[in-house]
């Protein structure tokens, strides 16, 4: 998507270690305009795909997720990072390891809000090794939901995550896919993709 790969151009800030910084967008200050395009954008790419629930997860991936949802118009669930795990049995769980972090967190969903009905739209700001995307699908399957597709604003083409999510078989878009950046020019490279 040109709109989104020209703001980062400008606005990202590529740091050390493979972390590309957009706080002035999209993860701390966020750009509704731009994300109400991205939302027009995966609703084009995902139009013939029954989707009925959006999921995501807290906290950056929320704001995108709940534009997105308007243009689908469908709920927006997202998984909550917990504390402890309450095995009750009222919710889908799963541990994930965090790229920003470092560390491994709990993941929870109540199945009051996912089950084997719901058609399925994973949504994130980045997708990098993957480890968050496979804890969502991972509940959805849990559920016995459909999971549709996978929508991300930035995909680091580098990292193993996305070229791992289309062998196995899902139908992912990411909206930019920087396939290189240097931490010591700035300097970004986009995969060509057909779209808007
Ligand atoms: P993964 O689980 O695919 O390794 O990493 C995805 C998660 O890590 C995303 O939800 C995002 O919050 C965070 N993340 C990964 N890479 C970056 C990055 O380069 N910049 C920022 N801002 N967040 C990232």
């Amino acid at each position: 998507m040109r709109l989104l790969e020209e703001r980062i151009q400008r606005d990202g800030v590529v740091k050390a270690e493979g972390v590309l910084k957009v706080d002035s967008f999209l993860n701390h200050q966020m750009d509704i305009s731009l994300f109400n395009e991205m939302g027009a954008e995966l609703k084009r790419l995902f139009a013939d795909a029954p989707i009925n629930k959006i999921l995501t997860i807290e906290a950056s991936g929320i704001g995108i997720a709940a534009i997105v949802a308007q243009h689908f118009g469908v709920p927006v669930v997202f998984a909550k990072k917990a504390q402890s795990i309450n095995l009750d049995g009222e919710m889908y769980t799963t541990r994930i390891q965090s790229f920003t972090h470092g560390k491994i967190f709990n993941v929870i969903v109540s199945k009051k809000y996912i089950g084997p009905e719901d058609h399925v739209l994973i949504i994130d700001d980045f997708l990098a090794n993957g480890c968050a995307l496979d804890g969502l699908i991972e509940i959805v399957e849990s559920a016995g939901a459909t999971v549709e597709g996978i929508g991300i604003a930035i995909e680091k083409g580098f990292q193993p995550g996305g070229k791992s999510l289309r062998e196995r078989g899902y139908r992912l878009e990411s909206l930019a896919i920087v396939d290189a950046m240097d931490p010591e020019t700035g300097k970004l490279v986009f995969r060509e993709q057909n779209d808007a």
